[in-house]
């Protein structure tokens, strides 16, 4: 059921609260054994809060979400709960507030039933950089759900929640959603508050919602959007109708159609199944429109060079002092130990320049402060969260500086220029989400490259600011989803929602 089917049924005493979560928690007792998209849930406080909730309805007072149970994606602070980010180096950690989306979802009466998985601190594209283990596919337990918001969108499209929040720094939240089929809608970057939100990349992290219907993500997006004065990079701008942009969709939309996004590395069938729909549109109404995008094969180079810089810097918090995982002292202490009576026999030993070199090497011995702190990121981040801040510190260092990041920093300009300029033509700009259906867990693991260019047409919209959706588009005769991406200039979400709409109303 939608948002609003459930909120009629609840408002006319046709569905109580209590049997709407009682149905949830059937639903992931019965399915996230094998699926994995929770990692957290706590049905006691679901159950009470439905009673809470129960009341206001009773009463006439129920809010805009009354009705609506979800799930959140585990990077996001809800007060009192653990926040793990999927890593072990947050494994004990509880949130000590809640996110300004949180407490906007509470206020007009959402439950939140449990915490999903993801990949840790969000770096990854197929849910399996998890410290909980890989989610699977609601369709197809061999596959991967996407990432790495994968625990949200599988919860959704397994039936274990009515939608999700995720997160999306390079399409997180869109990619994800096409693997699971799914709707999944990024705002653009500062219409959603990011105070909250554990950091990744902070010039491009975005939270929004996973959805069964267009509408539906409209409904949430409408709650959670808006000013929030704790976070700086929060926009003052008023919010848009965007139910009614998802309710009354405009056929005569000016669609464009870069050929950057439909070249090599796209499944065959996408490429067709989304020309066709394009064709069923352009048949409504809807004008299409060749675009350029001149610098956006750059985006995934920029992206990583980026996105990593920032992480490098955002995760030096986790030091095992302040947060977190700590290694165990005495353990380090002998270790420091054991090294320096090493390097002390072996300076007695050593002759000539060896003897200097040792000496070095036993001036530059760690502090017990600094081997703490390198122990207990060693043991607390996974491989990938590691390959990030080594990158990020790359390109971040003396002499490359100039190199990657300060070259990066100039492409990403370019790219949002590109769309600047397309946008003057255009309302939206369609591609597949991504360029294939959901891959065989296990099958990218061993190569980075490979991982990260499933981002290839998302990647650039957070690069650019601006906001984007996925949408169903079909099945592949694989048996498995595959979304369409619609892309809009800042603030334009209507515009997403309007065209999501128009291909929902033909695909289903
Ligand atoms: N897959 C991309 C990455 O690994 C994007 C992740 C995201 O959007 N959080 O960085």
């Amino acid at each position: 059921m939608t948002i609003s089917e459930t909120r009629d049924k609840v408002l006319s005493g046709e569905l109580s609260l209590r049997e709407i979560v009682e149905h949830y928690i059937t639903q992931i007792e019965s399915k996230n054994v094998d699926i994995n998209a929770y990692v957290n849930t706590d049905f006691d406080a679901a159950l009470s809060r439905a009673e809470e909730v129960q009341k206001k309805i009773d009463n006439g007072t129920a809010g805009k979400l009354a009705g609506v149970a979800m799930g959140i994606k585990d990077v996001i602070s809800e007060r009192g709960k653990k926040l793990t980010c999927a890593s072990k180096i947050l494994e004990n950690f509880e949130s000590v507030y809640d996110a300004t989306v949180i407490e906007r979802l509470r206020a007009e009466d959402a439950i939140l039933i449990g915490r999903l998985n993801m990949d840790e601190f969000a770096m990854g594209s197929a849910n399996e950089f998890s410290n909980f283990g890989p989610v699977k596919n609601p369709h197809d337990h061999d596959k991967v759900p996407g990432g790495s918001s994968g625990g949200s969108a599988a919860a959704v499209a397994a039936d274990m929640a009515m939608t999700t929040l995720g997160s999306d720094t390079g399409g997180s939240i869109r990619q994800p959603a096409s693997y699971c089929g799914v709707v999944g809608l990024k705002p653009t970057y500062g219409r959603v508050s990011r105070y909250g939100l554990v950091a990744f990349a902070s010039s491009f992290d975005c939270i929004g919602p996973l959805a069964h219907s267009v509408e539906d993500a409209a409904r949430v997006l409408d709650v959670i959007a808006g000013f929030d004065e704790r976070d700086n990079t929060s926009s003052q701008k008023e919010k848009d109708d965007y139910i009614e942009a998802a309710q009354s969709p405009n056929k005569k939309i000016k669609i464009g159609v870069p050929e950057a996004f439909f070249g090599e590395g796209l499944d065959e069938e996408i490429k067709k199944g989304i020309e066709s729909i394009l064709n069923e549109l352009e048949a409504d109404g809807a004008e299409l429109v060749p675009v350029e995008l001149p610098h956006v094969k750059y985006g995934i180079a920029t992206y990583y060079i980026l996105a990593t810089a920032e992480a490098s810097s955002n995760l030096a918090r986790y030091d095992g002092i302040r947060y977190g995982h700590r290694a165990d002292k005495d353990e380090m202490l002998d270790e420091l130990k054991k090294e320096e009576i090493a390097l002390k026999e072996q300076f007695e030993l050593a002759e000539g320049e060896d003897k200097i070199a040792v000496q070095e090497e036993l001036t530059k011995l760690d502090s017990a402060l600094v081997r703490l702190y390198k122990k207990s990121r060693t043991e607390g981040f996974g491989p990938e969260v590691k390959r990030r801040i080594m990158l990020g510190t790359y390109v971040l260092s003396a002499g490359y500086y100039d190199a990657y990041y300060g070259k990066a920093q100039k492409v990403r300009r370019l790219i949002q220029n590109d769309y600047k300029e397309a946008f003057k033509k255009v309302d939206v700009i369609v591609s597949p989400t991504a360029p294939t259906t959901a891959f065989d867990i296990g099958s990218k693991l061993d190569d980075p490259v490979q991982m990260y260019l499933n981002d290839v047409y998302t990647i650039s919209a957070n690069l650019a600011g601006i906001c984007g959706i996925s949408v169903p588009a079909g099945t592949h005769s694989n048996g498995l989803p595959y979304g369409i991406q619609f892309v809009a200039d800042s603030f334009e979400e209507t515009k997403v929602l309007n065209a999501g709409r128009l291909v929902e109303m033909k695909v289903s």
